[in-house]
This record gives C-alpha cells, structure tokens and sequence, in this order.
C-alpha cells in the first residue's frame, strides 16, 4: 500500500475550497496545516476507505461525524476573525474545527457533550485549547464573553443564554432545524441582533443532556 502525500492532500483539498469560493487567507493557510487525517478513525485514514481530505463527512465513532472541509471553511470565513479573538465552539467532536481555529491565532474554547470524544479530541488538540466535557446549551459562563461562538451540531432554535455570551460586535453561527436545517449568522451590533439565513446543510442534532 502507498503511503499518501499528505501535504500534497491539503494542498488540493485548499485549491478546491478555493473554487469554491472560499477566499479568507487565514481560513485557508490553517487548513492547508492542519492535518486532518490525524482527526478521523485510523479506519479512514486511507483511501479505500474515504479520503480524510475528501469534501465530505467522515464518522468518527459514536454516532457522529467530522464536518466536511467546505462547510468547514464557510462557517469560519463568515465569522471574520481576527487573531487574538475569543471563540467559543460547540460539538468538538473530532477537534478538527478547534484545531483550525487554533492554528488561525484565536483563543479557543470548545464543548463536547460525549465524555469518549472529549477524551479523545483533549489528546489530539494541543494544550493551548480549552475544552470542557459537558451540555453545549449552557456555554461556558465563566469564560464569556466571545468575539464569535460556532455551532458544530443543530438545535431546533437559537439557544438563547448563548447570544448573552456575545460581546458587542459578536458573531454566531449555526445550524438550525429538525429535519431540513439552515446555517445562521447572528451579529450581536448596538446592543441589537440581527438575523440573517444562509445555506442548507446537514448536522447532527445538538442534543440536551439528561440530568
Ligand atoms: N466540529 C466537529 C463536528 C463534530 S459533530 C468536527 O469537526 O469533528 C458535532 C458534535 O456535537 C458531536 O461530537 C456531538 O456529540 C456534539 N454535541 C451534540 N450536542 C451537544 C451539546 N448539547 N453540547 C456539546 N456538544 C454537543
């Protein structure tokens, strides 16, 4: 079997996100670093088994996915960040969004809700990424407030307490809905929100912990 070119990978699965219509340098320098073949199972690692550099979703185990690399890169170029800021994302999952995020210079906070997967991204991601095993619902009080929160999983609605975790000029985005979801991009400005709908897409559930 012959060893991928992994730097060869990103290099391709940049210039695709690039016809795509993808063009925030930092969003695409950090994903053409960051080396998402070390985020999925070893199972599909390789080739005959899906493309860890495919634009499409991979399981990670437990019933969940990695996001595809597109809307990856969709959602945190809507996000417009700026090294230094503070983001908060929800549903680590694999860790591959936090890492992104970590190699593009923000300080990264992030929630997973499945004890076996914060286990696992807490030893994929480096240290410098804080990561809280627990419900995404209530955000992370003592750390807010963010420049931007991202949602990696969908709610049926906006959850409320997160937009309170917003700083003046914050930005959110999600995906909202039960069976057919859009993203949504939420701008907290003036003390007022402002809502706007964007792209279809497909999430796993953001589910409510059972206490
Ligand atoms: N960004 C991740 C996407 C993982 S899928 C990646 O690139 O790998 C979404 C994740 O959201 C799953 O791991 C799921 O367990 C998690 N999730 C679902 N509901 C949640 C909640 N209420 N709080 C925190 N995480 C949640």
């Amino acid at each position: 079997m012959s060893i991928p070119n992994r730097s060869q990978q990103r290099k391709d699965m940049v210039s695709l996100l690039e016809r795509m219509g993808i063009s925030d340098s930092r969003v695409l320098q950090a994903m053409g670093i960051v080396e998402r073949h070390l985020f999925v199972p070893e199972f599909y690692r390789f080739q005959q088994h899906g493309d860890p550099y495919g634009d499409y979703p991979l399981p990670i185990g437990c019933d969940q996915t990695i996001s595809q690399p597109f809307v990856v890169a969709y959602m945190l170029e809507k996000m417009k960040l700026i090294p230094g800021e503070k983001v908060l994302e929800i549903g680590t999952g694999s860790g591959y969004v936090a890492a992104v995020l970590d190699e593009m210079g923000v300080e990264v906070f992030t929630i997973e809700i499945i004890p076996e997967l914060a286990r696992r991204a807490t030893q994929a991601l480096s240290s410098r990424v804080h990561l809280l095993p627990g419900d995404g619902y209530s955000g992370w009080q003592e750390k807010a407030p963010f420049d931007a929160i991202i949602i990696s999983c969908a709610p049926t609605e906006i959850p409320r307490i997160l937009i309170g975790q917003l700083k003046e000029n914050g930005r959110m985005i999600l995906p909202v809905g039960k069976f057919s979801q859009r993203l949504v991009i939420l701008k907290r400005k003036d003390g007022k929100i402002q809502l706007k709908e964007d792209l279809a897409v497909r999430f796993v559930p953001m589910v409510k912990s059972r206490k």
